[in-house]
């Protein structure tokens, strides 16, 4: 068949990467796409947002399933529209993508069926959100409702940052006034992100993974959109895992199926792992970026025939297998990210660097122009390996990023340190 993946950044690389060997898949086009995905499918510079020019595109091309990467056309009803076109697409509805565009229903969802979160409250103003947190004290989670790009959680540390993060929010900080703030319990423990697939009534999981948010070594700095991964985090261990699909993931599948909006697509939950076990930070209705990336490294089968099956309803009975291999993800990004940066500069190397044994390069945000590679994003490249420890892949994966010549490139130095301590 032929397939369309929307989107443009190291997560619909690694999609396209996977689908692209696929024996189900004739032709893979991708909108808009990267210099990368540009070798795996053919790019179409469609906006992604005009669903009417998406559906002609499908129609034109014959195009049997969609998949959509980001969270942004999905919680603008994009599966809603291609399927009311007669169009397969792989991801929830509107509706079921609130799970990610809207803390409160997914706060409430969680209390009204016994679903381990911290402990909240929503609040449409400033005066009841000031008083509530002086009640409470710090430290005290400050969200806003709605979709932020990762900038619409401010976890403060004193009463005071919470009621700078309450103005700033009301106040049109975000770029427009948050029209509801979540604030919540702290949570105290290690994070990891948990992956699943859904068909509507069955859940099967995929794989585990950590990120690292901030951009300096040693978890310092900013927040970023995620700066590396690795995959299996040690952390989820099988008897975790399985309380996660028992306590989380599974109860949720069932409310949203008993409200009438039952939920395909991928769930990434994003866990905290306390002492009484896992609590759910958030959902995420997509793959995440750059955990996708490794985790499409990681699985041996063949991802088409499981979206399918998630989209058809059929997954019950549906086995992924894996490699036991880990995998590790290190971003390079344009130096100044997440702040200003330039766009445009000349990227080399990338041959030499993609033959080092167990090395998967995958493009996030690049053009091409006269034959060469220019960064074109903040997150710019995806230098992805494979190894038999999170140890092994990160020195092939460091060794590759050093064969790389992009002087206005940077990159952490200790993406998967975390796990590595585990393993000595
Ligand atoms: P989110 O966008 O909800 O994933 O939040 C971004 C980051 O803020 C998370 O990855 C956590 O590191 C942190 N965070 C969010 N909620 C909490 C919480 N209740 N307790 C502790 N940290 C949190």
């Amino acid at each position: 068949m032929n397939i369309l993946i929307i989107g443009s950044g190291g997560r619909e690389h690694a999609l396209a990467w996977k689908m692209a060997a696929s024996p189900l898949t004739d032709k893979l086009y991708c909108a808009p796409g990267n210099a990368g995905i540009a070798q795996e499918a053919e790019c179409a510079p469609l906006d992604v947002s005009d669903h009417t020019a998406v559906i002609a595109f499908c129609k034109e091309k014959k195009i049997g399933l969609v998949v959509v990467g980001p969270e942004v056309p999905l919680c603008a009803g994009i599966v809603d529209d291609l399927e009311g076109a007669g169009i397969k697409a792989f991801g929830p509805t509107k509706w079921a993508a609130r799970l990610e565009g809207s803390k409160g229903f997914t706060k409430d969802l969680c209390k009204a069926n016994n679903i381990p979160t911290a402990a909240y409250e929503r609040f449409k103003s400033v005066g009841p959100a000031k008083a509530y947190v002086r009640k409470t004290g710090a430290p005290i989670v400050v969200k806003a409702d709605g979709l932020a790009a990762g900038k619409g959680v401010v976890v403060a540390e004193t009463v005071q940052e919470a009621e700078a993060a309450i103005d700033m929010m009301f106040g049109g900080g975000l770029g427009s006034p948050a029209w509801e703030i979540v604030i919540e319990e702290c949570l105290v423990g290690e994070e990891a992100s948990f992956f699943a697939l859904c068909d509507g009534e069955t859940a099967v999981q995929l794989a585990s993974a950590q990120d690292h948010k901030r951009v300096g070594d040693g978890d310092k700095g900013p927040n970023t959109g995620g700066m590396g991964a690795y995959s299996p985090a040690p952390i989820m261990t099988d008897a975790m895992n399985k309380r996660v699909m028992d306590e989380i993931i599974n109860p949720t599948v069932r409310a949203l199926a008993r409200a009438g909006a039952p939920y395909k697509g991928v769930f990434f939950a994003g866990l905290m792992i306390t002492k009484d076990g896992p609590k759910l930070i958030e959902y995420n209705v997509r793959f995440g970026d750059p955990e996708c990336q490794v985790l499409m490294l990681r699985l041996m089968s063949d991802l088409v025939p499981a979206l399918l099956a998630a989209r058809d309803g059929q997954l019950k009975n549906f086995d992924l297998r894996w490699y036991p291999d880990a995998a590790l993800t290190v971003v390079m990004a344009a130096k100044g990210y997440p702040g200003n940066y330039n766009k445009g500069s000349v990227i080399e190397g990338l041959e030499a660097a993609a033959q080092i044994e167990g090395v998967e390069i995958f493009h996030a945000g690049t053009k091409t122009e006269g034959g060469k590679i220019l960064a074109n994003g903040g997150r710019v490249l995806n230098i992805c390996a494979r190894g038999k420890t999170v140890r092994e892949a990160q020195t092939r994966a460091y060794a590759a990023v050093d064969r790389i010549k992009w002087p206005d490139g940077f990159c952490r130095r200790d993406i998967g340190w975390r796990a590595i301590e585990r393993e000595k």
